[in-house]
C-alpha cells in the first residue's frame, strides 16, 4: 500500500477546515483506527478515510455545485437544494486529486459515509459509525451504548445509527436520502434475523 505522510496531510487539511470540523475529523480518524484494530483490517486504510472523510466539508456551497458541474458529477434535486450533502462525492474527488489516493475501498468509504448503502464493505461500516461515535460528538440519542455496541457488533450498530438517523431526520422535516431508506431496509432485516435466532 501507498506510504502516507498523515503530519503533511493533517496540515493541509486543516487550511480547508474550521477548528470544530478538523477537531471532529481528528476523533473520526483515530476512532477508525481503533475500530480497524478492534476488527482486524487494514488500519492505514481506516486512517487515510476517517481523515479525509469530511474533506470537502467547509468548502462554499456554489464551489461545491461548481466542481461538480465542472467534473460532471452527477447532482440530484435533493442535493442541488442542499449542497452539503455532496460533500461526501466531492470529499472523493478531494481525496484523490489533492491528497492523491487512489485506493477504491478508502474512496468508497468517503462516499457512502454520510448516507450509508446496503451491504457495506467493513471499512465503510467503521468510517461511517466512528463518524457518529468520535469523543466529540454529543447530540446523538443512545450515544454510550451506541459506543459500546460499536466494539461488539458492527451490522447491529448500523441498524441503531440508520434508524435513530432516519427518525431524527423525519422528526426534523429534513429530506432523506433514498440509499439511507435502503440501507435502513437492509441492516434492518439483519437485526430481525438475529432476534428471531435468537428467540
Ligand atoms: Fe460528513
Ligand atoms: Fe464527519
Amino acid at each position: 500500500m501507498k506510504e502516507y505522510n498523515f503530519l503533511k496531510m493533517q496540515k493541509r487539511l486543516c487550511k480547508y477546515m474550521d477548528e470544530d470540523r478538523f477537531v471532529h475529523t481528528m476523533g473520526v480518524m483515530y476512532t477508525s483506527c481503533a475500530l480497524a484494530m478492534r476488527y482486524g483490517i487494514n488500519m492505514e486504510k481506516a486512517r487515510v478515510a476517517g481523515l479525509l472523510h469530511d474533506s470537502a466539508k467547509c468548502m462554499p456551497n456554489s464551489k461545491k455545485l461548481k466542481i461538480c458541474k465542472r467534473e460532471n458529477i452527477p447532482v440530484t434535486d435533493v442535493e442541488m437544494e442542499n449542497p452539503f450533502l455532496l460533500h461526501a462525492k466531492l470529499g472523493v474527488y478531494i481525496a484523490r486529486e489533492k491528497y492523491g489516493v487512489e485506493d477504491r475501498e478508502i474512496l468508497q468509504a468517503i462516499r457512502y459515509h454520510n448516507t450509508g448503502r446496503p451491504e457495506m464493505t467493513l471499512l465503510e461500516k467503521i468510517i461511517y459509525i466512528a463518524d457518529y461515535i468520535e469523543p466529540n460528538r454529543d447530540k446523538a440519542p443512545n450515544l454510550p451504548q451506541v459506543r459500546r455496541l460499536a466494539f461488539v457488533d458492527l451490522d447491529e450498530s448500523m441498524y441503531v445509527i440508520l434508524r435513530d438517523t432516519l427518525s431524527y431526520l423525519e422528526e426534523g422535516g429534513g429530506s432523506i436520502d433514498r440509499t439511507t431508506e435502503k440501507a435502513y431496509a437492509f441492516y434492518k432485516k439483519i437485526h430481525e434475523r438475529k432476534e428471531s435466532e435468537n428467540g
